[in-house]
């Protein structure tokens, strides 16, 4: 073990520090499953490279992943670049990397950058995300959910209602959709990559499952339990600037301040959290601070860079 304290005896104490903020924050409303998740709900996962697993409270109940889906189809399209496709050149033409420092649903950069978005943690870059893997996949709806169980080595299921409740109040995910077709960065139908979008939304994983999933950002790219190569070290390593600076929103100053490592949040709760060299991280619970991050989430994160000194800086 890397650490020369008892994680799991930190990781409940963590839980006894962040769980009570819970109740600052507002459940996002329109997630039916959440409807039956108790407020106070708090799990706590830490994988080390290892494969040792250190969980605390609810982190085997799964949850809609939502957006902490969009490292994954960030990923899924690198993969298409690693095989040489072209891909990462057409994909960084068609989505900046910079700090929104606006909501992740916001609509107003678009018009005034021509339909460029500004990342691909943002619901606009995500959907510009989808259309490459539209074009260039047999079928990427089966295969981001592939890539999810082989990183997490379990079958996944979906929240049908999650899913169907994107597809029916996604109002504003699909003009964000048709502004950008009209500025010719989508190839696809919007209601196809509204599809895609949505059903990588609705994939269901635990606390558990998510922080073994992302090791292999933590692990230069490579799967740690199979040694299988995912992306090439240069990718993992521009994912993980990609979430650092822009995975929590308009909060991503605030999560490098105070967290120090690369983190991707989840408008149900979840946020994941990638440790180089050490771990990887899931918290989940579902009340939301004002930008859509999880509330104890964030303060446990914070908790654990601190007691375990993980800041980058
Ligand atoms: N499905 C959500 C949406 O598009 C995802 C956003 C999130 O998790 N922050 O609004």
């Amino acid at each position: 073990m890397p650490f020369d304290q008892d994680l799991d005896q930190l990781l409940a104490d963590i839980a006894e520090v962040a769980a009570p903020r819970a109740s600052e924050g507002e459940v996002a409303t329109y997630i039916p499953s959440l409807e039956d998740v108790p407020e106070d709900t708090f799990g706590l996962a830490v994988v080390e490279l290892d494969g040792t697993e250190h969980v605390t409270g609810e982190a085997d109940v799964p949850f809609p992943i939502q957006s902490i889906s969009k490292v994954f189809s960030l990923v899924h399209a690198m993969q298409k670049a690693d095989a040489g496709e072209g891909v990462a050149k057409e994909l960084w033409e068609r989505v900046g990397r910079e700090p929104s420092g606006d909501p992740f649903n916001s609509l107003v950069q678009l018009e005034h950058e021509r339909g460029i978005p500004r990342n691909p943690m943002i619901n606009a870059g995500a959907l510009v995300v989808d259309d490459i893997l539209l074009s260039r996949c047999a079928d990427p709806i089966r295969e981001t959910k592939e890539l999810l169980e082989k990183l997490c080595g379990e079958e996944l299921g979906v929240d049908e209602t999650v899913l169907r409740r994107e597809g029916t109040r996604g109002h504003r995910n699909l003009a964000m959709a048709y502004l950008m077709s009209s500025f010719g960065n989508l190839e696809n139908d919007p209601h196809d990559v509204l599809d895609v979008y949505g059903h990588q939304c609705a994939v269901q994983m635990t606390a558990r499952q998510l922080a073994r999933a992302v090791r292999f950002l933590a692990n230069g790219g490579v799967e740690p339990a199979s040694g299988e190569r995912i992306v090439s070290a240069e990718l993992a390593r521009r994912v993980n600037a990609v979430m650092l600076t822009t995975g929590t929103y308009d909060n991503a100053g605030e999560f490098a301040f105070n967290v120090g490592f690369p983190c991707k949040s989840g408008v149900a709760g979840g946020i994941v959290g990638v440790v180089t060299g050490e771990l990887g991280v899931c918290v989940w619970s579902p009340p939301l601070d004002p930008t859509g991050n999880s509330l104890a989430g964030r303060v446990a994160l914070h908790e654990l860079s601190e007691r375990l000194g993980l800041s980058l800086f």
